[in-house]
């Protein structure tokens, strides 16, 4: 069943833009001021920069955090043109959990940043986000997203999840390991997070059919499942394209077949981006 989509919706904000200034962003032409030129151009109303961030301050960072602290991701206020064409930009992050509360941002340095984004399941990231035994089989990596999910939204840090249950390191078994979560598991999360004011992210790589990626292992039914769930517990919503390259700024308009299948009412996206708004 489909529902007229509120274009307003798609052209409200993107809460999820890598710069440079992540280590993992290869695109040198990914800087503020053409992210902003292109977003303006594109009638973007919000842009949200959320570099990968392990704050110095909390010891265990990996190699690959160590550089990536909270001096370096502020860094960016330099690089933001004074001009920024109408669009409103907002200067967040995307930290890290790995499970028994330890997350690498503390609330002094959240309270930096306009948003926080914290994501809980970079499970590629094996020895240090979990350990190989955690996601030894779909099952465990099935019961491991639902306890993450559960802890990271009790932390009080975050404004939003990065990409909620997309198993990274397990892109081809999504359908297989969503199998083994009930709706009644995902309703639980879910509930939780619409009660704490958590914010859902929803975001191109969890729909591969818009970047024309599906696979035998994974179908777009898998998160309009866990979405449809999310929708119906109350849940708040944003919009995140991940670009780690200047040309994938543009990509939430990509989910707009799937915002119209999914039916979310407007103001669980609209109220999201006045909140964190600083203007
Ligand atoms: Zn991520
Ligand atoms: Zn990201």
């Amino acid at each position: 069943m489909g529902h007229t989509l509120d274009p307003k919706i798609l052209y409200d904000h993107d809460l999820h833009i890598h710069t440079t200034l992540s280590e993992c962003c290869k695109d040198s032409e990914a800087t503020p001021s053409k992210i902003i030129k292109r977003a303006a151009a594109l009638g973007i109303g919000t842009v949200g920069f959320a570099n990968h961030v392990w704050d110095a301050s909390i010891p265990g960072a990996s190699q690959w955090y160590v550089p990536q602290n909270l001096d370096h991701i502020l860094s960016i206020r330099s690089q933001i043109p004074e001009d920024t064409q109408g669009v409103n930009v907002l200067v967040g992050c995307e930290s890290e959990y790995c499970g028994q509360g330890r997350v690498g941002i503390s609330r002094e340095a959240a309270e930096q940043l306009d948003f926080v984004l914290l994501p809980m399941s970079h499970f590629h990231m094996t020895g240090f986000v979990v350990e190989k035994w955690q996601v030894a089989n779909e099952k465990a990596v099935a019961d491991l997203l639902v306890q993450r999910f559960l802890e990271v939204i009790e932390l009080g840090l975050a404004t939003g999840i990065a990409h909620p249950f997309s198993p990274l390191g397990f892109k081809d078994s999504v359908d297989a390991i969503f199998l083994h979560i009930s709706d009644g598991a995902f309703e639980d999360c879910f509930g939780r997070a619409a009660e704490l004011g958590v914010s859902i992210e929803i975001q191109p790589n969890m729909l591969p059919g818009s970047l024309g990626r599906e696979t035998e292992g994974f179908h777009d039914a898998s998160f309009l499942r866990v979405l449809s769930i999310a929708r119906d517990m109350g849940c708040q919503f944003h919009l995140g394209s991940d670009a780690h390259k200047l040309s994938e700024i543009g990509n939430t308009m990509k989910l707009k077949p799937y915002l119209e299948q999914l039916g979310i009412p407007k103001e669980r996206f609209r109220s999201f981006a006045k909140l964190h708004s600083r203007v």
